[in-house]
């Protein structure tokens, strides 16, 4: 049986920008006590307002936040990572928290060097769905990271969606080509199907609520369902009817095909900017 979660770890968020909102805000949502949450962010308009929508620990500082807490998640921009962690390496050296990145393209050498001691470190991969807590996070951990550590980040990711921990740190690259960058896909999809929609008589905001009523009732099927997306599909496919035409003609047009053409070309990029 799994341990109940031991919730009097302190957890700091370094940059309290829209996916750390979302990630505390899921956690406090989850019973998390607000006292054990700090943010920190530049500017103090995002502070007070942080303060007041959320009610946790707000500082300027992100060595005050970083000295209280035994979990730190980082959630600046990746540009801004190396700076932040550099400034931070001599608290993080007296205090070895457990780390956790959430920044794409950064990869787990980097933010070694960059914090300056050996630390248990975890490469967390969310997406854009977490701000629902309907999100998928790919996540890795280095040697340093314990069973309790990981258990700890795993149900801090939980509290805004799905979690799967991956044991290559090359298939973080992978995550973010099918869960990151997914939810663009489908937009792109709904955003073809939208406008096709109109051409074929509606309105454009019948056309939008067509297609995405579609893609939400097709997607709750999906979840709900105990047989594949494959299968789904042939249920709904009667011979000879309107649907079997219609993927006749994206199977003519190459779509698996092109999905894996995309999707690969995600991960060679992933790979590229770490
Ligand atoms: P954001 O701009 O909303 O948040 C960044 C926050 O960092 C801002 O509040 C900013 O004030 C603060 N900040 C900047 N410099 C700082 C410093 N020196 N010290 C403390 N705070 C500082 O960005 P976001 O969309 O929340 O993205 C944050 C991270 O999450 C990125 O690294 C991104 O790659 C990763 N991420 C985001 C998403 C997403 O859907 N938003 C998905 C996957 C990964």
């Amino acid at each position: 049986m799994t341990p109940p979660l031991d919730r009097s770890q302190s957890i700091a968020f370094i940059g309290a920008g829209n996916m750390a909102c979302s990630i505390f805000g899921g956690l406090i949502e989850d019973g998390w006590p607000k006292n054990k949450i700090w943010a920190t962010a530049r500017s103090e308009a995002t502070l007070e307002k942080v303060k007041n929508q959320y009610g946790v620990q707000v500082s300027p500082d992100n060595h005050q936040a970083v000295r209280q807490s035994e979990i730190v998640v980082l959630c600046v921009k990746p540009q801004m990572m190396k700076a932040v962690l550099q400034d931070l390496a001599p608290t993080l050296k007296e205090t070895k928290p457990l780390l956790i990145s959430v920044a794409a393209g950064i990869n787990l050498d980097s933010l070694q060097t960059w914090a300056g001691s050996r630390l248990p470190i975890v490469r967390c991969m969310p997406n854009t769905p977490a701000l629902l807590r309907c999100g998928v996070s790919g996540l890795f951990a280095n040697e340093q990271v314990s069973a309790e550590q990981k258990a700890i980040t795993d149900a801090i990711f939980k509290a805004v969606g799905m979690t799967l921990w991956v044991d290559n740190e090359n298939l973080i690259d992978s995550v973010i080509a099918v869960s990151g960058s997914g939810p663009a896909y489908y937009f792109l999809f709904m955003e073809a199907m939208t406008e096709v929609g109109t051409r074929l008589g509606f309105d454009r905001k019948t056309a939008e609520q067509l297609t995405l009523q579609t893609a939400l009732g097709a997607a709750k099927m999906a979840v709900g369902s105990d047989v594949d997306a494959r299968e789904l599909r042939r249920q709904v496919t009667s011979p000879g009817g309107t649907t079997e035409q219609a993927i006749r003609a994206f199977q003519a047009g190459g779509l698996e095909q092109l999905v894996e053409q995309a999707m690969q070309a995600a991960v060679d990029r992933a790979a590229e900017m770490t």
